[in-house]
């Protein structure tokens, strides 16, 4: 199967309002520009070395989606160009992007990773801590930031009920932050991968990123 065929039979699967994030993460360039030519656009990448070279490397317009854990020091080689930055984890990322933001005079849009899943390793706030950001007045703390919704990553198991029920809890958490946060650009809740996509959006997921489905395995 050829990167294009996979990538068109991903989107048949997708509702119209639904984004994907074609996950490029250690694959080439040529594989890149080959879903690229059949018109796709955005694209992510989870290092920043990887991400700050293809940006530098590929067609401008491509839409560049940084999903990685974020290290505060190295926001300055993304800041200039990142489309939407998923993995938000902490205050500090905040404090930084805004910073970086300001330096490159724009407004860097970006999600809050919310620790959903059982594992102790992935990332995220949880649902208190969220709530303590929120409180605060974050436009005025941070105005070259704009958060525009949720990001999340379920347990990496077999059981589909789990999986079906942490995606419905940050799916709940998002709409009542919504609701708090009265703001029509609070609208993106990014959740779902290769494995599990369809089942996140039918939990009302509005963006995937879907890496191996599209360009195949990758080789560490
Ligand atoms: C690698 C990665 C993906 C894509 O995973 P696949 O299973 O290959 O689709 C999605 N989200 C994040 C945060 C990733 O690191």
């Amino acid at each position: 199967m050829s990167i294009s065929t996979n990538l068109s039979s991903v989107k048949e699967r997708l509702p119209q309002h639904v984004t994907l994030v074609a996950v490029s993460k250690t694959k080439p360039n040529e594989d890149i520009m080959e879903a690229y030519e059949s018109g796709h656009r955005d694209f992510g990448e989870n290092k920043v070395q990887d991400l700050a070279a293809k940006a530098e490397q590929l067609p401008k317009d491509i839409r560049w989606h940084m999903i990685g854990h974020v290290q505060t020091n190295k926001i300055k080689y993304f800041a200039p160009f990142v489309h939407l930055v998923h993995g938000v984890d902490r205050e500090k990322v905040l404090k930084e992007l805004n910073k970086e933001g300001r330096k490159n005079d724009r407004v860097i849009d970006c999600l809050l990773q919310v620790h959903i899943a059982q594992e102790q390793s992935k990332f995220g706030f949880d649902e208190a801590e969220i709530d303590d950001l929120l409180n605060k007045e974050l436009g005025e703390l941070y105005p070259h930031v704009h958060i525009r919704g949720l990001m999340g990553m379920a347990t990496f198991t077999e059981d589909q009920n789990q999986v079906r029920s942490e995606f419905k809890t940050l799916k709940t958490l998002f709409d009542s932050l919504k609701n708090r946060l009265n703001s029509p650009s609070f609208d993106i809740l990014s959740m779902g991968m290769s494995g599990d996509y369809e089942m996140a959006i039918a939990q009302g997921s509005t963006l995937v990123r879907v890496g191996t489905a599209i360009f195949g395995a990758r080789n560490y």
